[in-house]
C-alpha cells in the first residue's frame, strides 16, 4: 500500500489522481489532500477518501472545513506553511505535486527535504529552480517520477536503457487550438477561444500556456533538468493528434516513442505504481482507428513564447524564473481580458530584459526574483 499526499487535489491533475486511487484502493491511499480555496470540493473528497490530514491554503475557509469534517478522524490545517509540514509526515510515502505555478515550489522543496519520492506534475518547480531541485534531490536521495505526459513518455522510453546515450528528445506538442492561425488572427484570440483545448481538459493556466506554446517551452526546460540533454538536443515536434506523447532518439538512430490516447490518468498512475503497470479503465488506443499521424516543426514567429523559453535556458541563472513569473502574470491578465493573446509574449520578453539578472541564484534569490518580476509585470500591464 502506497500512502500518497496529493497537493492540489481539487485541480485537474488532483481529481484525476483521486480517480486512480479510487480504481486501486488495494494499492494506493490518499493520506493527505490539499486545496487552495475550493473548500466544498476538498470537503467532498475528504469525506470520500478519509485522509489523515487535509490542508486548505486559504485560511478564510479553515472553519468551514473544520466544521464539515468534525465527525471524521481527519486533521484539518490551513495556510501555506501547513502544506509544507504535512508532506513531511512519516505516514506519507509519495508526494504528488499538483499545485499550479510558482506556488508549488515551497511544498515541493519541503517534500524533497523530508526524503519523499516525488510524482512531479508542477513543472514550474523545475523551470524556476531546476538546478537547486536537482542538487536537493541528490542530497536527499529523492527520486522524481514525472507526471507531465511528455516526460512520462520519455521516462518510459528510457526504461532499461541504462547509460545508452540519447542523441535527441522529440518533445511532442499538440500545437493547441491555434496551430493554423495567422499572426493577425492570433492578435484577436479571446480567452474563451484559448480555454478550449482540442485534446486535453486541463486547468485554466496550463490551457492558456498550451495555446501560446509557453507550456512547451516550460516542458523543454523541464526535460533539460530531468534528462540532462542540451536544449538544442530537445526538438519540439507539433503533433496535433496527441497520440505519440514524446520520443527519444538514441545514437544508433533508433527512435523509441510512447503512444496512447490522451488521458492524464495514465502518466499519473504510472508515477504511482512505477515500476509496475496496473490496469486502467477507459478507452484504449486502436491503431486501425488512427489513419494518419502528423508531425510538423513549431513556428517560433507565431508562437514566440517557445523561443523565449530557449532564450531563458540559454541565459540561465534566474532567467527561467523571470520567464515563469512574467508568464504567470500575463497568463492571468489575458484570462481577465486585460491584455491580448500576443501581448503575453511581448510583455514577457520586455520583462526578461528589465528584471534583475542573477547568474547563480539561491532559493531565496528566486523568491525575490519572483516577487520583483510580478511587480514589474503588473506595472507594465496596468496601462493597457
Ligand atoms: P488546476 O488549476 O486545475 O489545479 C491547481 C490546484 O492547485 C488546485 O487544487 C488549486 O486549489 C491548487 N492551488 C492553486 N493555487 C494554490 C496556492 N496558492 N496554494 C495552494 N494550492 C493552490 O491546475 P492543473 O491540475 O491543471 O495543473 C497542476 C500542475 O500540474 C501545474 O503545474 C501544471 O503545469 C501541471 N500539469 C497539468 C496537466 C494537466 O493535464 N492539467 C498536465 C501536465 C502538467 P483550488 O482548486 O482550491 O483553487
Ligand atoms: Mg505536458
Amino acid at each position: 500500500m502506497k500512502h500518497i499526499a496529493i497537493l492540489g487535489s481539487t485541480g485537474s491533475i488532483g481529481t484525476q489522481a483521486l480517480d486512480v486511487v479510487r480504481q486501486h484502493p488495494d494499492q494506493f491511499e490518499a493520506t493527505v489532500l490539499t486545496a487552495g480555496s475550493n473548500a466544498d470540493l476538498l470537503i467532498k473528497q475528504a469525506i470520500e477518501f478519509v485522509p489523515n490530514a487535509v490542508v486548505i491554503a486559504n485560511e478564510a475557509y479553515y472553519e468551514t472545513v473544520c466544521e464539515a469534517l468534525a465527525h471524521l478522524p481527519i486533521k484539518v490545517y490551513a495556510g501555506d506553511d501547513a502544506i509544507c509540514q504535512v508532506v513531511q509526515m512519516d505516514s506519507v510515502d509519495l508526494v504528488l505535486t499538483a499545485i499550479v505555478g510558482f506556488a508549488g515550489l515551497r511544498s515541493t522543496v519541503a517534500a524533497i527535504q523530508a526524503g519523499k519520492t516525488l510524482a512531479l506534475a508542477n513543472k514550474e518547480t523545475l523551470v524556476v529552480a531546476g538546478s537547486i531541485i536537482r542538487q536537493l534531490c541528490q542530497q536527499h536521495k529523492v527520486s522524481v517520477l514525472p507526471v507531465d505526459s511528455e516526460h512520462s513518455a520519455i521516462f518510459q522510453c528510457l526504461n532499461g536503457e541504462g547509460d545508452n546515450a540519447i542523441s535527441r528528445i522529440l518533445l511532442t506538442a499538440s500545437g493547441g487550438p491555434f496551430n493554423r492561425y495567422t499572426l493577425e488572427q492570433l492578435e484577436r484570440v479571446t480567452p474563451q477561444e484559448a480555454l478550449r483545448h482540442p485534446n486535453w481538459n486541463m486547468g485554466a493556466k496550463i490551457t492558456i500556456d498550451s495555446a501560446t506554446l509557453m507550456n512547451k517551452g516550460f516542458e523543454m526546460i523541464e526535460a533539460y533538468w530531468l534528462y540532462q540533454v542540451q536544449p538544442e538536443q530537445i526538438q519540439v515536434v507539433v503533433h496535433p493528434e496527441s497520440i505519440v506523447h514524446s520520443a527519444v532518439e538514441f545514437i544508433d538512430g533508433t527512435v523509441m516513442a510512447q503512444m496512447g490516447l490522451p488521458d492524464m490518468r495514465l502518466p499519473i498512475q504510472y508515477a504511482f505504481s512505477y515500476p509496475r503497470r496496473l490496469s486502467l479503465s477507459g478507452p484504449k488506443l486502436h491503431l486501425f482507428d488512427l489513419h494518419t499521424l502528423h508531425f510538423e516543426r513549431p513556428d517560433m514567429q507565431r508562437f514566440p513564447c517557445l523561443q523565449l523559453a530557449y532564450d531563458a535556458i540559454a541565459k540561465g541563472g534566474n532567467m527561467p524564473c523571470i520567464l515563469n513569473a512574467a508568464g504567470e502574470v500575463c497568463n492571468q491578465a489575458f484570462r481577465q481580458g486585460l491584455i491580448g493573446f500576443m501581448d503575453i509574449a511581448r510583455i514577457t520578453a520586455q520583462i526578461m530584459q528589465q528584471a534583475s539578472y542573477i547568474p547563480s541564484p539561491t532559493l531565496d534569490d528566486l523568491f525575490a526574483t519572483d516577487a520583483e518580476t510580478r511587480q514589474l509585470t503588473g506595472l507594465r500591464i496596468a496601462p493597457f
